[in-house]
């Protein structure tokens, strides 16, 4: 039998591709991870459907699991993921890495430019710079306070 506990404590220390400081299972990403005849299923949902990550998500999480047997990894895409699902500590190690973790409850006003705060010195003054950052999920924007530019994770 496989080590169901063992392979969770693993699964929950990889990391998201994009953004290392913030790990899949806080990401929200991860649906389940069960034993099956063949191994271990481990059900994803990934972010934006455009996100080119998706392939290389499911190669780390196969390689994080390799030692408990095979690793079948299964996309589920509905229901579809939403910034919601964000962990409460994955928002917060987001916010420290100078994203601004997406607001909540927002998905439905994604149209409307929110009032962010500076992730460095929160400062309250600032302003989108592009609504596309690195990764179309993220908005560019700058802090008129301190002049430093951040990335906003938008919320869907
Ligand atoms: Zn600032």
């Amino acid at each position: 039998m496989v080590n169901l506990a063992a392979a969770r404590e693993r699964l929950a220390a990889v990391p998201d591709p994009e953004i290392p400081a913030v790990s899949l299972v806080e990401l929200g990403i991860v649906r389940d991870l069960r034993a099956t005849d063949a191994g271990l299923e481990v059900v994803l949902t990934p972010t934006y459907s455009g996100c080119p990550a998706t392939e290389l998500i499911a190669d780390d999480v196969r390689a994080a699991l390799a030692e408990f047997g095979p690793v079948t990894v299964t996309l589920q895409r509905a229901p579809a993921w939403t910034t919601d699902w964000i962990t409460p500590t994955g928002r917060e190690k987001l916010q420290q890495y100078g994203i601004v973790p997406p607001q909540c409850g927002s998905a439905q006003a994604i149209s409307v430019v929110p009032r962010l705060r500076c992730p460095r010195c929160s400062g309250a003054q600032t302003e989108q710079l592009s609504r596309f950052g690195s990764t179309p999920c993220k908005s560019t924007w700058r802090c008129i306070d301190c002049g430093e530019p951040f990335e906003y994770f938008k919320p869907i």
